[in-house]
């Protein structure tokens, strides 16, 4: 009954259009479920110059015929082309040729990767800071930003045409291995990196010991039962809130630290909760104990201010609020305030909330109130400051000098 197929061949190329190097493979797939595919042409067309790929009879009962084609350098030149790909199946229709059909896919070729100009010339890290990157580029790129080993930066593209990184060396980082590289793609996946001058400086952290009571168990656990269903043992709950919650948590930042301005939004130094004592600092080796026994080990990542119950915070900065929860994991009722570039302020353990998800906040508004929602103990602020979602020392952005000399100056530079 082949005369009863009138469906020509399903013929597709993936991908169908963009840009295309040697390394990029155009696949053909062609699908004939009813009389199944009598022939194959792929032709490859630059210009005047039109290049066969592929021209074959299949074997009766071929219904399925995939083609990965990677182009050679001998077969095509920069610049665009078009690949058509035709099918014909084995029906009766059409007079006996079977059922034809064509798909085309327009292309680029573009094997050169763009070049990247390291405008800034210092950049001084310590561990668990931050530093800022100008470069330029002769290209649109589809992805730049400065690569440190798993992690990666996006540099922003600032109104003068240069891209700008705001990057981190995380306080994980391994000052003798640390190597913060830059790196651009295009959109036909060409890759180049640069190195560029840095200087490292280690940091000592303080060692904290927590003693975890029984009543903070019975008090702060019962909240995370419904993340964690079957878990009843308060120590155990904890454990897995501390631990497993927690990398969830960082995850959720590493995410939102995306949701940002390409220019900076902020205005001199940052504001630090008023009146306040610093009771843990960012970078704190916490052990935690449990009826005299160890338990856990954490890294402290923002800094606990401590001022009067349910005191008033203010925005460290100008910005836009990107997080306005009630319930975010370990931080409790939390805010996170986008400053660009990826540079984020969070205040978390709050009591109340006075702005939303969208929001524009000025340097010294009141975004919400202190409390003790997630894993706090006592009435605080945990405030913390994210480099692209990784946490950095606070301090540096409440240092007027230090803002000056690594981030501003780099921005207002007339060479720049
Ligand atoms: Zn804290």
């Amino acid at each position: 009954m082949l005369y009863k197929d009138t469906n020509a061949p399903q013929v597709t190329l993936t991908p169908n259009k963009g840009f295309i190097n040697f390394t990029t493979p155009i696949t053909v797939s062609i699908k004939d479920a009813q009389s199944g595919i009598k022939a194959v042409k792929i032709v490859l067309t630059q210009g005047k110059k039109k290049t066969t790929l592929t021209e074959k009879i299949l074997p009766k009962g071929t219904f399925d015929y995939n083609q990965e084609i990677l182009l050679t350098k001998d077969q095509i030149k920069q610049g665009h082309f078009e690949v058509a790909a035709w099918a014909v199946d084995s029906s009766l229709a059409g007079f006996g040729s079977g059922n034809a059909f064509i798909a085309r896919g327009n292309y680029t070729l573009d094997t050169i990767a763009p070049r990247i100009t390291v405008q800034t010339t210092s950049h001084n890290l310590t561990q668990g800071g931050c530093a800022l990157v100008i470069y330029s580029l002769n290209e649109t790129p589809a992805k730049s930003g400065v690569e440190v080993g798993e992690d990666f930066f996006p540099g922003y593209k600032q109104p003068n045409g240069e891209y700008a990184c705001l990057f981190a060396m995380p306080f994980y980082s391994n000052v003798k291995k640390y190597n913060p590289r830059l790196m651009v793609e295009d959109a036909a996946k060409n890759i180049r990196t640069s190195t560029f001058w840095y200087h490292t400086n280690a940091r000592k952290y303080r060692h904290d010991t927590i003693n975890i009571s029984d009543r903070f168990l019975s008090t702060k656990m019962p909240q995370f039962e419904a993340s964690f269903p079957g878990v009843s043992n308060q120590v155990e709950l904890f454990l897995r809130v501390n631990r497993e919650l927690r990398i969830k948590n960082r995850a959720e930042l590493r995410k939102i630290g995306l949701d940002t301005s390409p220019t900076f939004t902020f205005e001199g130094k940052f504001l630090r909760l008023p009146n306040s004592a610093a009771k843990a600092g960012f970078g704190d080796q916490r052990t935690y104990m449990h009826n005299g026994k160890k338990i856990d080990h954490q890294t402290h990542l923002g800094i606990d201010l401590a001022s009067t119950r349910h005191a008033p915070v203010p925005a460290a900065n100008n910005g836009r609020i990107v997080v306005a929860a009630h319930n975010f994991g370990i931080y409790g009722n939390a805010v996170i305030i986008d400053h660009g570039l990826g540079l984020q302020t969070l205040y978390s353990h709050l009591s109340q909330i006075d702005v939303a998800i969208g929001d524009t906040v000025k340097r010294g508004q009141i975004i919400g109130k202190t409390g003790v929602t997630g894993m706090a103990g006592g009435d605080h602020l945990h405030f913390g400051v994210l480099c692209s979602g990784i946490p950095v020392n606070p301090y540096e952005w409440w240092d007027g000098t230090w803002i000056k000399n690594n981030i501003t100056r780099k921005l207002e530079q007339p060479s720049n």
